[in-house]
């Protein structure tokens, strides 16, 4: 077994989408990014090269016209391309989003959907949760949203 980390952040930003875990929340300003800022996916993306140290999300999905906009969860498809490349597996997934607002709990359980189906995994190894840092900080003042995540993978 090996384990991997990964943690993004993105400046919310007027007239953009906000994006989260595949899943288009309403009502709520988006992030800014070259791809759809899409901190969840960029995170798991993240852990999951971090675990088959296959390098960064910025080495394999750098700020070119190739990926203006793209999707996180063709991001997670690729990255999980990658991961069976080596002959691994997931063995779960599990991140948390931290963000003041908008609620997410009501979101969830469509973020976990989305991103097992991208990785091509059961949704019951895929864990997304959402916290707040009770206003503090950058995520507490509403200037951006993150996200963290940790996955396992066999070796
Ligand atoms: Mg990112």
């Amino acid at each position: 077994m090996r384990i991997g980390q990964g943690f993004d952040v993105h400046r919310v930003a007027e007239g953009r989408e906000l994006v989260l875990g595949g899943v288009r929340i309403p009502d709520h300003p988006g992030l800014a990014g070259h791809s759809d800022a899409d901190v969840v996916g960029h995170a798991v993306a993240d852990a999951i090269l971090g675990a088959a140290a296959l390098g960064d999300l910025g080495a394999h999905f750098p700020d070119t016209d190739r990926w203006r906009d793209a999707s996180s969860m063709d991001i997670l498809r690729e990255v999980g391309r990658l991961l069976r490349a080596e002959g691994s597996d997931l063995v779960n997934v599990d991140a948390t989003v931290i963000a003041e607002s908008p609620r997410l709990g009501p979101h969830l359980p469509a973020m976990v959907a989305n991103i097992a189906e991208a990785l091509g995994v059961e949704p019951s190894i895929v864990s997304v949760k959402a916290t707040s840092t009770d206003g503090l900080g950058t995520t507490g003042r509403g200037e951006g949203i993150a996200a963290a995540a940790v996955v396992l993978i066999t070796s």
